[in-house]
Formats: C-alpha cells, sequence, structure tokens
C-alpha cells in the first residue's frame, strides 16, 4: 500500500468531527447536513396533472366530453366525471377522482361552449401518480451529504425550514518564509510574492470556508511558536505553508513536537508534494503544506480536502474520471504517486502541457485536471486509460 493510501485510510479512520448546529434553511448551501432528510408526505402529495388538457376516463377517449368545470392549481375538485364527462385542468392541479387520463389542450377541440373533443386517441396518460417520486417517510437525503442546489430543492419540498448541519470551523492561514512579499509588492532580489495564500484561500472558498486569520510570516522560530499558540487559542484549524519540509529554517514540524502535537504524517508519498503534515492536539488541528505552489496545490486537493470534510463529517467523494492518454508519460523513479497537470478533452483524451514541477503553477493555469500516475509505474502510454481528476 502506497504512503498516499495509507492517509488515505487514516483520515477515514480519524476519530474527530465538529459539533453540530441548526441553521435556517436559506443558510444550508454546501454545508454538511448532520441527519438524515425524511419525508414528512408522498411526493406527489395527490394525482397530479402532467399538462395543461382535460381530465376524464380514458374509455371515452373517441367520445365528444361534457366539460363540467374549470380547474386550476391550487384547487381540488369534488366532482367525480362520470360517463362523457371531464373537468379542464391546469398543470399541477388535482386530477379527479375516477379521471385516468389527462389529453392535452394541444390535442383537443371545442366542439361547442360546454363540450370538447379528443383529437389524439394515443395520447399519454399525462398524471403523475401520488407517491411516484418520494413515500411518506422515506430518506431522502442521507446525513454526511454537502448540500448543493437539488438538495436545496428537496429540503424546501421536504419542509426543513431549519437544518442540522456541521458547524463552520474556524480557521487561520499562517503563510511562513523570510522571502515572501504580499501581492501588492514588487520583490526585492532574492524575494517573491506569497502566492500561496490567494490559492489556499481559493480552496477553501469552494469548500464554503472563511478564515478568521491570514497572516504572513517570516521563518523565526520564535515569532512562529508565539504567533501559532495565540492562534491556537481562538482557532480549530491552522493551516501553514512553507518550513514543513527538513531545511533549517523550516520550522514547523519542529514547533508542532515542541507544541507536544500528535503528529498524523508528515509526508505524503506523492510527488510534487512530499513534506506535508497533519497533527492534533486536544481537538485543536494543524495542517503544513509545502511552500512550493503546485505542491501546495495538489496537497490541498488530495489530502487537506478529504482531511476536512472528514472533519466535518461529509461522505465526501472526489471525482475521478477514466480516460485515455493521447500522449506517452513516463517517468525514471516511481516510487510515489505523480500528479502531473494534463487536459482532458470532451472526448476524454488526455493531453501533455509544458509542466516544470513543483514551482510550476502558471502551467495549471492551462490544465483542467491533474493525471494520477500509480506507485511503481514509470510508462502510461498513448491509448491506454488512466484516472484524472477535475480541476
Ligand atoms: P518551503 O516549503 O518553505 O521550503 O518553500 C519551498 C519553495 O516554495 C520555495 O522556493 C519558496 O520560496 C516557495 N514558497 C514558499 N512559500 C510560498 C508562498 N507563500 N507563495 C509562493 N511561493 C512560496
Ligand atoms: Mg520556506
Amino acid at each position: 500500500m502506497s504512503k498516499y493510501e495509507q492517509i488515505q485510510d487514516s483520515i477515514k479512520n480519524l476519530p474527530f468531527s465538529f459539533e453540530t448546529e441548526e441553521v435556517p434553511l436559506e443558510n444550508a448551501f454546501k454545508r454538511v447536513l448532520r441527519e438524515n432528510v425524511i419525508a414528512d408526505m408522498d411526493m406527489p402529495p395527490f394525482h397530479k396533472s402532467a399538462m395543461d388538457g382535460y381530465a376524464c376516463r380514458f374509455e371515452d377517449i373517441g367520445n365528444e366530453l361534457e366539460v363540467l368545470e374549470v380547474i386550476q392549481a391550487g384547487m381540488f375538485s369534488h366532482l367525480t366525471p362520470g360517463k362523457n364527462q371531464c373537468v379542464k385542468i391546469m398543470t399541477g392541479a388535482a386530477v379527479p377522482a375516477g379521471c385516468d387520463c389527462v389529453f392535452k389542450v394541444e390535442d383537443s377541440v371545442e366542439t361547442d361552449e360546454k363540450h370538447v373533443k379528443c383529437t389524439n386517441p394515443k395520447t399519454a396518460r399525462n398524471i403523475c401518480y401520488q407517491g411516484e417520486d418520494y413515500r411518506l417517510n422515506e430518506v431522502l437525503i442521507q446525513q454526511g451529504t454537502i448540500i448543493s442546489t437539488p438538495q436545496m430543492a428537496v429540503l424546501a419540498g421536504a419542509g426543513y425550514a431549519k437544518v442540522k448541519v456541521t458547524r463552520q470551523p474556524k480557521i487561520s492561514v499562517i503563510a511562513t518564509g523570510s522571502e515572501l512579499v504580499s501581492p501588492s509588492e514588487k520583490p526585492k532580489p532574492g524575494q517573491i510574492r506569497n502566492s500561496n495564500t490567494s490559492q489556499l484561500l481559493s480552496q477553501l472558498h469552494q469548500m464554503n470556508l472563511d478564515v478568521i486569520a491570514n497572516l504572513m510570516l517570516v521563518d523565526d522560530f520564535k515569532l512562529l511558536t508565539e504567533t501559532f499558540t495565540k492562534e491556537l487559542q481562538k482557532s480549530d484549524l491552522i493551516i501553514f505553508t512553507g518550513g514543513a519540509s527538513v531545511g533549517d529554517f523550516d520550522f514547523i514540524p519542529e514547533i508542532l513536537k515542541e507544541q507536544g502535537f500528535k503528529i498524523y504524517w508528515d509526508n505524503t508519498g506523492i510527488k510534487p508534494g512530499n513534506p506535508m503534515n497533519f497533527s492534533e492536539k486536544n481537538g485543536k488541528f494543524v495542517i503544513g503544506l509545502s511552500g512550493n505552489p503546485v505542491s501546495s496545490l495538489a496537497q490541498f486537493e488530495l489530502i487537506a480536502k478529504p482531511l476536512i470534510y472528514k472533519l466535518l463529517e461529509a461522505n465526501y467523494q472526489p471525482l475521478r474520471i477514466l480516460g485515455t492518454m493521447d500522449f506517452d508519460y513516463q517517468r525514471k523513479k516511481a516510487d510515489r504517486v505523480a500528479i502531473v497537470p494534463v487536459i482532458i478533452d470532451e472526448r476524454g483524451l488526455i493531453t501533455e502541457i509544458p509542466f516544470h514541477g513543483s514551482a510550476h503553477i502558471n502551467a495549471l493555469v492551462n490544465a483542467n485536471a491533474l493525471l494520477e500516475v500509480p506507485l511503481n509505474i514509470t510508462a502510461i502510454n498513448k491509448g491506454e486509460p488512466a484516472h484524472v481528476r477535475p480541476l
């Protein structure tokens, strides 16, 4: 089993999660559901007309029919049309008792003011039957679902004006590196602009997560320790970028050890992006990402995202697509799972883009997916299947 697979396993088995809270339905979008959503009635709740037309008995379809009344959506007719009788009915209205067919307005002619005839003897029944979508007490959405647009509609339809969801964690982001300047500054010799924070905040945003603090610090052990312990007081999760490796000024692993954090892993087995740590102490969590932008992006997407979703108790399953290689991929060492930016097109063909490694974030501007190259695989040839993850 690769290190990367071991990490996925340990994420699944983490014993932690954030608490539940109740929010108004309108605030539930993109939150993680913490209850099963149960139907409090059949859907549709009554036999419903699927068309604007005339409700009658199907056996009378060839005959001239007397129109008894007009029923609008929201109305409930207490009439029971008999032989050669019908009611004019609108889409969404309850079909009266005794009727087993609605023929469309477009399939009708009025023979006089009170009578109508169907012009299509092969008409469909055009009735949505009571309970055909779901039944009373049915589970409509499973606990752990990340609420998206259809779920919002189903929650509303099932009367969930308030929804139990995982509370939003308090997250602090700390970019570390004495070479970093903010995007508004012109880097002096030896300096670079901090791009990881913008990248990371956008990744969190896609998960509907905000941060309570966003800091950029030089590689100073004392300063980093002080800031870290201060941020810990108010945060559930601290995400570092940079300083996660074994360089002389990579202080994050040392600080975590000194502060008594339990380190679950400190490398990932993916390339790019090997140095990355996850640790916990007293229900507070730390993720230490690489400084290299592509590494940090891949680590977040492949590891931090499923990890955070686990803490949120979400049933998160990243989309992976089985495409077909349109180029020959080769590598010498295959001791890690490789992540390669690529383009996948609508035919499922995977094409190469120029990519120089972990610092080359510009390459991803033109990519729409990450190719996964499994452990111990040195080549994937043109025409062979391969998995990609849409970006
Ligand atoms: P580190 O992980 O701290 O050893 O950094 C690895 C590489 O990533 C170095 O070349 C850093 O300059 C670069 N780097 C670190 N942090 C950032 C950042 N926030 N934005 C852009 N590049 C960074
Ligand atoms: Mg650094």
